[in-house]
């Protein structure tokens, strides 16, 4: 399965003018390609569009300076172009789940968020720990941990708090833990964060609540700035390092909360909530501050990784209405009453928790239904991260080829089973200006 491990990343004066040159002509080269194809209806190989928009480009006056750049970096832009259509046709055909995915759109000088990516060819780890780009140079990386493997490629990211990260991909094999026979149903909320069918109860941190008045404060300065002057573009970085801050928090806890959870757990089973119809609603920020959905990504991430299946029971499920001890429907209760004792068996419930037990029960049934034997993975294996890219080069992706980089000096190889350590597993970066 392909992971994402990112590391923060600190470039020189010279490194960060190249990377944002780098970042200037891989968005240029994308928005030609997206013009030539939004211009011409059938599909232009890419190797074709490749050809006009980097290679003749650079012959021309108007974009000679593509020659200044990695071309690496820019054929990664025109691969983006390609899996951001694919990922368009196959959401309008249904082969791909989710919301659906929009036409790619331009991308601008001014969007808060500058990323490329380098292939296998385009970059390199040093013996002494320094990350190799091409054109950039040696950038110093501090490695919070280990790579668990030889990565496939690596894309820089300057986030909107002026931050660098790298981000590398790599394919590591699932670590199976030793299996369990503990199973859970969880009720999310938002009084409390989680409630377990055991009994356990996790607090709801609020985080964003809790940085309300800090970030209401940097909001107000911004917006008194004049708008083009330094001082605006200053106050920006601090209203967005404030908010980089609360998304750094949120993700850390929902990491630590979610190990805890599959290193304890061998079923995992969760409500399937309505988080976009809940985040239209009053509770908008409360909802965005939980990130349920990050929180149920992880899991299933993690179960993946780990062996262990996370089953998430139907939307429409009565799980609040009926007795968990006695299986009678009591009818709907309005969200203020916290406890209620059954008409039927006279059991007192705690609402939250009779709902996690109820969940539990749903998702036994489901099980059983389904196959009647052993559990089944509860979801795909989530392949987030983009595969491996081979690159142009004829031995790149060559089997026997010497990996280059993990086990270079300094740079530890974690030996499998190493990583269960309470730390993020997928550490995905988290967009600040996307809560969920
Ligand atoms: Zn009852």
């Amino acid at each position: 399965m392909y992971l994402r491990y990112s590391y923060r990343v600190y470039p020189t004066v010279g490194q960060r003018q190249a990377l944002s040159r780098t970042f200037g002509c891989a968005r240029v080269v994308y928005n030609d390609a997206l013009v030539l194809r939004k211009a011409d209806r059938s599909r232009i190989p890419t190797g074709v569009l490749a050809k006009s928009v980097i290679t003749d480009a650079k012959k021309t006056d108007a974009r000679s300076w593509l020659g200044s750049v990695s071309v690496d970096a820019l054929q990664s832009s025109i691969r983006d172009l390609d899996t951001a259509y694919r990922n368009f046709f196959d959401s309008k055909s249904g082969k791909r789940a989710g919301r659906p995915v929009g036409l790619p759109r331009f991308k601008s000088r001014k969007d808060s968020r500058q990323s490329l990516r380098f292939s296998r060819n385009g970059f390199r780890i040093r013996g002494n720990g320094k990350l190799n780009l091409a054109r950039i140079g040696d950038v110093r990386v501090k490695w919070s941990r280990a790579l668990p493997a030889d990565p496939s490629s690596v894309t820089i990211v300057l986030d909107p708090s002026g931050r660098y990260f790298a981000s590398f991909v790599v394919d590591v094999e699932p670590d199976h833990l030793a299996e369990l026979d503990t199973e859970i149903g969880i009720d999310l909320g938002l009084t409390t964060y989680a409630v377990c069918s055991d009994g356990t109860v996790i607090d709801n941190p609020r985080f964003l609540r809790k940085a309300e008045r800090k970030l209401k404060a940097a909001q107000r300065a911004l917006s008194r700035k004049a708008k083009g002057s330094k001082n605006r573009a200053k106050a920006r970085r601090k209203v967005a390092r404030a908010h980089a801050k609360v998304a750094d928090t949120r993700m850390d806890w929902l990491h630590k909360q979610t190990t805890r959870l599959i290193r304890e757990t061998q079923v995992i089973y969760l409500e399937d909530l309505n988080v976009r119809g809940l985040a239209r609603t009053r509770l908008a920020k409360s909802v965005h501050d939980a990130g349920w959905s990050t929180f149920r990504r992880l899991l299933e991430e993690k179960a993946a990784r780990y062996g262990r299946d996370v089953g998430v029971i139907g939307r429409y499920e009565p799980t609040s209405q009926v007795c968990s001890a006695c299986g009678v429907l009591d009818g709907p209760k309005p969200l203020g009453i916290r406890t209620w004792a059954c008409g039927a068996c006279g059991t007192s419930h705690d609402r939250d928790l009779n709902a996690a037990r109820n969940i539990l029960a749903a998702g036994r049934a489901d099980r059983l239904n389904a196959c009647g034997g052993p559990v089944g993975p509860g979801v795909a294996i989530p392949r987030r991260a983009r595969p491996v890219e081979t690159g142009t080069h004829r031995n790149a992706g060559r089997t026997g080829c010497k990996p280059r980089a993990a086990d270079a000096a300094g740079i530890p190889v974690l030996q499998r089973g190493e990583d269960v350590n309470g730390k993020g597993q997928s550490c995905q970066y988290l967009d600040p200006s996307a809560p969920l």
